[in-house]
């Protein structure tokens, strides 16, 4: 059984450790195993034997004494954007590298609340900036510099980003799941590139408390795992209220989404915003996003066309929003208070200029200076308040389009996962990419992505399912019920 335990669903492993089939240190010690036989991924950016063992021996001992934890013993890996007491925390940048945290990110406290045992800590882009995971630069473990991710799918080709290496470990098997987290489409669209699901909840439904800053308007946190089914226990124990930590979690109650994941779907109306089925997608996408819908029909739903006409402006306005704030929150990567600091300096502002040269990437420099130019005095008006303002109308777009439906559905990505290198030295092909997530993340909304069938190469598609604000219980049901009678979210990529 122990060759096994690592097909096995979170909701499943939960079970058999609750009935002490397997203990919580035999999972782990398997993982562990597993994390290390498959090290040329370059998925993990740090684990800690003793560190994840210690946890998976307090789980043993709370199974033993009958006051477990509803997810006691499950092992998970967090996303490297996510502070941690036991693990160091890098964001997947040089100006972390070696940081260790005096205390755990909030999303990571609940879900140690809630029983899970930590595997280590995932590779991502540096800030999370990119959608590839090749902009990171700490090294993997194993590795004895910094490597890119590699799909399991085929290992010449991206994972997606920022959460590359969450998708990669998790479709590999090497976790039962991940966190990640989705600032214009980073859990969402690996999600879809490495074949698993993934959700990002409406903004501040998971706390933002210990998740190193990228965009905080934007920024979310949230699971990815191979069903519907497993996103939903793990978004239930993730999520919550976090007011004296994060000024912008949302004051509602958490929730327990796995509740209604059997919710018939008739007369459901999805809405399919027909900007996403332009030319810009690929046709072997579009194959797949056709197939799931009709299955959707056979399963009682309605397709209905919407539009979401300002779309294709949701490149410009996020890569001007996303930057203005990521200038503003890594200005305190200063070599003063945290990580890096150049040795030699003449003076404050050489040290300054000196530590900040080496310790960002060149990714995070571009968008350093894209932010510092859109809010510098002569150019505020011109484009940070013109995009707060289209940022407005795409999110009045969405409450129009929910006249009219109940739930918007489309591709993740235009294409399936890309070559290594092929948009590394272009940025710009990159951000096009994000057309479809970034509106949905500029709304506030929340989404999610499922596996929907195979495109170009055998690669994995993903379908996008976005909600009105708190309709992460209806993303999941409409997910569950279509994993209910298709099985590519249980399909392992060849070796794994
Ligand atoms: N690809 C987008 C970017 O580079 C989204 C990243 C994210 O969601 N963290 O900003």
């Amino acid at each position: 059984m122990m060759s096994e335990l690592h097909q096995l669903s979170v909701a499943e492993l939960a079970r058999q450790l609750r009935d002490k089939k397997v203990s919580a240190v035999e999972t782990a010690q398997h993982f562990l195993e597993r994390m290390a036989a498959h090290q040329d991924l370059a998925a993990f950016v740090a684990v800690d034997e003793n560190a994840t063992l210690a946890q998976a021996r307090a789980a043993d001992t709370a199974i033993a004494a009958g006051n477990a934890a509803p997810l006691a013993g499950v092992p998970i890996a967090h996303k490297d954007i996510f502070v941690t007491r036991d693990f160091p925390s890098t964001a997947g940048s040089k100006m972390l590298a070696g940081y260790r945290s005096p205390f755990d990110a909030t999303v990571v406290r609940r879900l140690a609340e809630a029983g899970t045992v930590t595997l280590g800590k995932l590779s991502c882009d540096e800030f999370a900036m990119g959608s590839a995971n090749e902009s990171v630069a700490v090294p993997a473990v194993g590795h004895g510099a910094p490597a890119p991710v590699r799909n399991p799918w085929d290992k010449t080709r991206v994972p997606g980003g920022s959460s590359g290496g969450s998708a990669a470990a998790v479709a590999a098997r090497l976790a039962p799941a991940a966190t990640g987290t989705d600032t214009g489409g980073s859990i969402r669209q690996p999600a879809a590139f490495c074949g698993l699901t993934g959700i990002k909840p409406t903004y501040g439904r998971a706390s933002r408390y210990g998740m190193i800053a990228y965009a905080s308007s934007l920024d979310q946190a949230g699971p990815m795992a191979r069903s519907a089914e497993d996103c939903a226990l793990l978004l239930s124990a993730l999520c919550g209220p976090d007011l004296d930590r994060d000024s912008t979690s949302l004051d509602v109650p958490a929730e327990d989404f796995s509740r209604k994941l059997n919710d018939k779907l008739d007369g459901l109306r999805i809405g399919l915003p027909k900007e996403f089925f332009g030319a810009g997608l690929a046709p072997d996408v579009r194959a797949a996003i056709d197939a799931a819908l009709k299955e959707y029909e056979k399963l009682g739903a309605k397709l209905v066309e919407i539009s979401l006409p300002r779309t294709e402006l949701a490149i410009p306005v996020y890569y001007i929003i996303a930057p203005a704030e990521a200038s503003s929150n890594l200005s305190r990567f200063d070599g003063v208070k945290f990580g890096h600091r150049a040795d030699k300096y003449v003076d404050l502002l050489d040290m300054y200029k000196k530590t900040r040269a080496e310790g960002f990437g060149d990714e995070v420099k571009r968008r350093i200076m894209v932010g510092t130019y859109v809010l510098s005095h002569g150019y505020y008006n011109a484009y940070y308040l013109q995009a707060q303002k289209i940022r407005r109308m795409i999110a009045d777009d969405f409450q129009n389009a929910f006249k009219q439906c109940d739930v918007i559905a489309g591709p993740v990505a235009p294409t399936v996962a890309w070559k290594l290198g092929d948009k590394s030295e272009d940025p710009v092909a990159a951000y096009l990419a994000d057309i479809y997530t970034l509106p949905g993340s500029l709304a506030g909304l929340p989404g999610m992505s499922l596996p929907v069938g195979f495109g170009d190469a055998n690669l994995p598609v993903g379908l996008q399912l976005i909600g009105n604000h708190l309709q992460e219980g209806r993303l999941l049901n409409l997910a569950h019920r279509y994993q209910q009678v298709t099985d590519f979210h249980l399909r392992t990529p060849g070796g794994y």
